[in-house]
């Protein structure tokens, strides 16, 4: 069982991956980890990558892919993994197919939390966070009283990564480099589209009605 989310930032790919990686367990690859684990243990791809990082520099389609491919052909990967935030390009997913390709494998499922861009704005500027590290959503978590943390009493604020303006700019990123990997998946034959209006749960469902029908 070898899958790739796909959706945009938001969209719940990373908690949708964690869910699957628990039930049917497989790994969860998400390419953050795999640098800082590469990193942290001073292998040869992670000190390629560190190069890069540091002097502030996009670390390579090709060298991101080695790290990946590197992951994959671990151990505790052997019966499957789900991918999250990779690949990101065409180019990266160009050459995860060929690598794979070359070990004589392919990606199963390739699927796609689909939600409007708007569903997403709403969503993300609707979070508030606390100092201390509580966490709440203007509609779904609300605190007690408005603005102010029901744990410590302190003023909530908006992350700037939640900022209506920083997440138009990741969508717009999104749809330029990440959405054209839906039509790539799909004439591959291997894109499936969950509806991720439904809710965490329901989305979760559809994402086992697919991977349950082998
Ligand atoms: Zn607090």
């Amino acid at each position: 069982m070898k899958i790739i989310m796909l959706g945009a930032p938001g969209a719940g790919k990373g908690t949708h991956a964690g869910k699957i990686s628990e039930k049917y367990g497989i790994p969860h690859i998400s390419t953050g980890d795999i640098f800082r684990e590469n990193i942290k243990n001073g292998t040869e791809l992670g000190k390629k990558a560190k190069g890069y990082m540091d002097a502030g520099e996009l670390v390579p389609d090709e060298l991101t892919c080695d790290l990946v491919v590197d992951r994959i052909h671990q151990d505790d990967a052997k019966n499957g993994y789900v991918l999250d935030g990779f690949p990101r390009t065409i180019p990266q997913a160009e050459a995860l197919t060929k690598a794979l390709a070359a070990a004589g494998e392919k990606v199963d499922y390739a699927i796609e939390i689909n939600l409007d861009d708007q569903v997403i704005i709403d969503r993300m500027s609707g979070r508030r966070v606390c100092s201390c590290g509580a966490t709440y959503h203007i509609v779904n978590i609300p605190p007690k009283k408005e603005g102010i943390c029901d744990k410590c009493g302190k003023e909530l604020v908006i992350r700037k990564d939640d900022e209506p303006e920083t997440v138009k700019k990741r969508l717009e990123v999104y749809h330029k480099q990440t959405a054209p990997l839906i039509d790539y998946y799909k004439n591959e034959g291997i894109l499936r589209v969950i509806d991720g209006t439904t809710g965490l749960e329901q989305g979760f469902q559809d994402i086992c009605a697919i991977l349950d029908q082998k």
